[in-house]
């Protein structure tokens, strides 16, 4: 989309990405002030702080919310959204455009870029402010010179192989659908089954999975074994709290473990596949066949009656 004077909206780019790629034309000052005035300075469309501030740019409100809308309410946290695909950024700069920030890479349910079929990587949140997409693709590229990056290790995510992130991959893919479709189809099943019934019960799972345990002696959340050296559960006052915090963690290979959980219990792929890579997701609980079964009775013990029924209530309001 080709807005008068300013740079192409690029297609799943964020709204902060544009304009801080506007930024020469539009003014550092207003974009800076515009930006810290916001809590979601990316997706929060219906504000009218933002609807104001595009239109003095010539943006309307439609073109925003076709450009700029998010496609779920599975958003990240704007200081989570630290995750990217530096392929995508490179194919922007050998274009000859500047690397720009997409909003895919904001969506809980997300992990692997598409295109690319391989594991987002994570930016220390430290530091990314507003122009991130340049930041973490000059820190990489310091990084290829044995240059200092600010990129420090605990923010570095082990690598998956290959087969883990395929099948996070069509787990992530069958949830896009769930999102834009009334309807989609289950392996094995032959009536279709509601989009909207799909993520409330894969919301649901996601809030058990990623969920920080409070009792130490359940481990930090079945999905979250290799997120070592740090605590998740430091500071959480209450139980809704943790249930937030679970989901709106930036993670990646959490997420991706958690979406292969997924798959198993939506039986998306065969239970010999889920074997073929358990050990590459450590899990935390003991879950071992990939059936439905075993991940309800090990995945999702939680650690009392109320955390029981705060995940339960959550998961029907989503
Ligand atoms: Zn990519």
């Amino acid at each position: 989309m080709k807005i008068s004077g300013l740079p192409t909206i690029r297609y799943d780019e964020c709204l902060m990405s544009w304009l801080v790629r506007s930024a020469s034309s539009i003014g550092e000052e207003s974009v800076l002030e515009y930006a810290n005035s916001l809590e979601d300075p990316d997706f929060d469309l219906t504000n009218k702080n933002v609807v104001g501030f595009l239109s003095g740019l010539g943006v309307g409100e439609e073109i925003a919310r076709g450009c700029f809308g998010a496609r779920t309410t599975w958003l990240l946290p704007w200081e989570n959204r630290a995750a990217y695909c530096l392929l995508c950024l490179q194919e922007d700069i050998s274009v000859g455009g500047s690397p720009y920030w997409r909003k895919t890479w904001c969506y809980l349910h997300c992990p692997v870029c598409v295109k690319h079929r391989q594991l987002l990587v994570v930016a220390d949140p430290l530091s990314i402010g507003l122009q991130k997409s340049w930041v973490v693709f000059i820190e990489e590229c310091n990084g290829r010179y044995n240059r200092s990056t600010k990129c420090r290790v605990p923010w570095k995510q082990p690598s998956a192989p290959d087969g883990v992130t395929m099948l996070a991959l069509r787990v992530q893919e069958f949830l896009t659908r769930a999102h834009i479709s009334n309807f989609v189809r289950l392996p094995g099943i032959d009536v279709a089954v509601s989009g909207e019934a799909v993520l409330a019960v894969t919301r649901l799972l996601l809030e058990s999975f990623l969920f920080p345990r409070l009792r130490r002696s359940l481990g930090n959340g079945v999905a979250r074994a290799m997120q070592t050296g740090f605590p998740r559960t430091s500071g959480i006052a209450s139980i809704e709290q943790a249930r937030q915090l679970g989901c709106s963690d930036g993670h990646v290979y959490s997420r991706m473990t958690a979406l292969i959980l997924v798959g198993c219990v939506f039986k998306l792929f065969p239970a010999a596949r889920f074997n073929d890579v358990r050990n590459s997701l450590g899990l935390t609980a003991d879950v071992c066949s990939g059936e439905a079964y075993d991940i309800g009775r090990n995945g999702m013990r939680l650690s009392s009656v109320t955390e029981h029924i705060m995940i339960m209530e959550g998961g029907r309001k989503n």
